[in-house]
């Protein structure tokens, strides 16, 4: 397959929860790819500056407000995104929070905001991204950030494993549904990738013990994931749709 099936060049994107951690990589790298992208989140000053860096290397980047448990914010992001930068067609669901407590100890606040942010938010993007595709007639590829905690159950964090596991069947659900559409949907379930929502756990002795079981004997970056992210938003892809791909250094795969 030649190279350039993977350059985005022309294309526009919406990434969510853009602001920091694997959002803010996946906004650069998309950028870096070619593609003009709209760099949502809740907080507008971190996309200001992701967008000076994007726009220092050439690329072209728009930062945009945005509270994916909100409908009228999605639908306005998604409106200012085609206003700004026209047909969108790649959608990078990544926005995500974690409650890290017991069971028992969970309140439905809790639930309520893992599962509205995770798995009801990402829907709604979806949803509103494809309406706009379906309307435009040229497809698309929508990107869910799951997680292996979609795939398997840990302790201590009840809500995110649902909210994973929901967003794993969803990414299946719309990919069938949507297919006629030319719109693929894929899932990625990153592993433990050192970023701002686990970085003082990955770094604990307890964080230790658990890099240890990692078979590549390492946490993952947010670089570790630029391969399949760029798969699976550029036309190299193009036969791919309702997969789900583990980028976890083989953590999933060891007893
Ligand atoms: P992070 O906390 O650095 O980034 C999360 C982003 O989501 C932030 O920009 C935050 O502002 C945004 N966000 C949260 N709620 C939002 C809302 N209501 N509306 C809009 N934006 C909102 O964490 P991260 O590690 O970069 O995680 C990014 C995604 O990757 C999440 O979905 C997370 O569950 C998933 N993930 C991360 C890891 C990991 O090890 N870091 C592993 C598997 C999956």
């Amino acid at each position: 397959m030649p190279l350039e099936s993977f350059d985005l060049s022309g294309k526009a994107a919406i990434v969510t929860g853009a602001s920091s951690g694997l959002g803010r990589h996946a906004a650069r790298s998309l950028a870096a790819a070619g593609a003009k992208v709209a760099i949502a989140a809740r907080r507008l000053e971190p996309l200001v500056e992701l967008e000076k860096q994007i726009e220092a290397r050439d690329g072209r980047a728009i930062p945009l407000r945005l509270d994916v448990t909100d409908p009228a914010s999605v639908a306005d992001c998604v409106k200012a995104a085609e206003t700004e930068l026209g047909p969108i067609s790649i959608l990078v669901n990544n926005a995500g929070v974690a409650v890290t407590k017991a069971a028992l100890e969970v309140e439905e606040a809790d639930w309520d905001q893992v599962v509205g942010t995770n798995l009801k938010g990402a829907w709604l993007m979806a949803q509103a991204v494809a309406e706009h595709m379906v309307r435009l007639g040229h497809g698309g590829s929508i990107i869910n950030t799951a997680s292996v905690l979609g795939l398997a159950g840990a302790a201590q964090i009840p809500a995110y494993c649902a909210s994973k596991g929901g967003l794993v069947n969803l990414t299946r659900a719309l990919a069938v549904e949507w297919a006629r559409h030319g719109i693929r949907v894929n899932a990625l379930a990153p592993g433990y990738i050192e970023t701002e929502i686990n970085r003082d756990f990955l770094t604990s002795p307890a964080g230790e013990s658990l890099r240890k079981r990692v078979p590549l004997r390492r946490f993952g970056t947010p670089e570790d994931l630029d391969g399949a992210l760029l798969l699976l938003a550029s036309e190299a892809s193009r036969y791919i749709t309702g997969s789900v791909i583990v980028i976890d250094g083989g953590q999933s795969a060891a007893l």
